[in-house]
């Protein structure tokens, strides 16, 4: 097991992030702001707090319209497959709702109420426990500003989705590291020796894990949940649907340590929205709602989702198709490219190890530029030998695969 209590070095999903985490007042391995970094020179960086002066510059991850002007291509001949997103799109009942919206020059509602009362029920939790973002990412930070005091850590459990070390790094806190083993499978012994140590306040667990799609069981979650009751457990479902198990949202109410984030963005394909929900311990949720932006949720994505909700067929049926092309891409990528070992994923993206001798962000590269197919590949050293490919239609796994055969 190796742990580092350290500055994170992270890089979100949706692109990425070389951050340094500072708590504030820095510490000794803290480094002054790069003299090389451009922007530092421009003039009003200099109000900016000191820890958010060493955030690296973002790369996101590119729209259609800039994809397409970059690699000279219509959008309709881009094969996005880099950021989990769900090709099939929303019920046409997302569409209508937001064509019709009625009050769009008045705020909306802070309290979310109509898409609150609609989740409750399903998730099998009283509706003051819900609360909804703008996307989980919004929670996400919102429970680091609600929790961390100046100076204050979290654990996080990488390789994983590493928007919880960028965010710890904005708000200040150090991030202690406990590494995934073999197999991607958390270290519960070390997160636990980890917790101890530490002091932590909140441990990020993610199941399905991003980028991997490997799952945590009920006894490890039992497990970490007891490690400390100061120690916050944010379980992150948001690849769920596509896991064949159960959300673990309705375990909230029995527990005082632990919150379940959800989201629209991926099985509700609403990822352009931008709305996710989370369930809450009582207290917690009381006083999250005091400290979040009071209209973080627009008129358009609450309708969006709400709309959404309202067509279950299709959302089970787009669901049962990605998770049917995640099991048919996994299989050709195993069978049909000698260099590629994709692993076993819950959610709808696979991760495949490049063999040796082969260059992964090449691949990403040349899939782009040659083929106009957009994959995930990370510059982080323990995953730069991997790409990430996620699930789209079968004629996106066709079209992908060709693309492979001649690489
Ligand atoms: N959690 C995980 C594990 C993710 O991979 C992502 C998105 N890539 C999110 C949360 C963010 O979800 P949202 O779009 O609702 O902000």
């Amino acid at each position: 097991m190796e742990r580092t209590v350290s500055p994170a070095a992270a890089a979100a999903d949706n692109g990425t992030i070389a951050a340094a985490a500072a708590a504030p007042p820095p510490p000794a391995s803290t480094s002054p702001p790069s003299a090389e970094d451009p922007a530092l020179s421009l003039p009003g960086a200099r109000f900016v707090r000191r820890h958010l002066r060493q955030l690296a510059p973002y790369t996101p991850i590119e729209p259609f319209e800039v994809l397409s002007a970059r690699l000279g291509r219509d959008p309709s001949d881009i094969v996005k497959l880099d950021a989990n997103e769900n090709p099939y799109g929303p019920p046409p009942e997302v569409a209508a709702a937001l064509g019709s919206m009625r009050f769009p020059n008045v705020y909306p509602d802070p309290e979310t109420r109509a898409l609150r009362a609609l989740l409750a029920p399903g998730l099998g939790v009283p509706v003051e426990q819900v609360l909804v973002g703008c996307g989980a990412d919004e929670l996400i930070d919102l429970l680091m500003r609600a929790v961390l005091d100046q100076g204050d850590s979290i654990v996080d459990c990488p390789p994983t989705f590493t928007m919880y070390a960028f965010d710890a790094a904005v708000n200040g806190a150090s991030v202690v590291t406990v590494p995934r083993l073999e197999g991607f499978k958390l270290d519960v012994d070390g997160i636990a020796e980890a917790v101890k140590e530490s002091g932590a306040k909140i441990l990020f667990v993610t199941s399905p894990n991003n980028p991997d799609g490997s799952t945590v069981s009920d006894a490890e979650m039992e497990r970490l949940l007891s490690i400390s009751p100061d120690c916050l457990v944010v379980l992150d479902e948001a690849y769920v649907e596509f896991s064949g198990e159960a959300s673990r949202a309705s375990w909230v109410p029995g527990r005082e340590n632990l919150v379940v984030l959800r989201t629209f963005s991926k099985s509700a394909a609403l990822a352009g929205l931008r709305v996710g929900y989370g369930v809450f311990p009582a207290g917690l949720a009381a006083l999250l709602w005091r400290a979040k932006q009071p209209y973080n949720v627009s008129a358009a994505a609450e309708a969006a989702a709400v709309a959404a909700l309202s067509n279950p067929a299709w959302l089970e049926e787009t669901r049962l198709a990605l998770v049917a092309e995640r099991e048919r891409m996994s299989g050709l990528l195993a069978s049909e490219i000698d260099w590629l070992t994709p692993f076993p994923s819950r959610a709808n993206f696979v991760l495949c190890a490049v063999a040796a001798g082969r260059d992964a962000g090449a691949v990403r590269d040349r899939l782009a530029k040659e083929h106009g197919i957009m994959v995930r590949h990370y510059s982080k050293k323990e995953l730069s030998g991997f790409i990430r490919i996620s699930v789209g239609r079968p004629e996106h796994t066709d079209r992908l695969l060709e693309a492979l055969r001649g690489l």
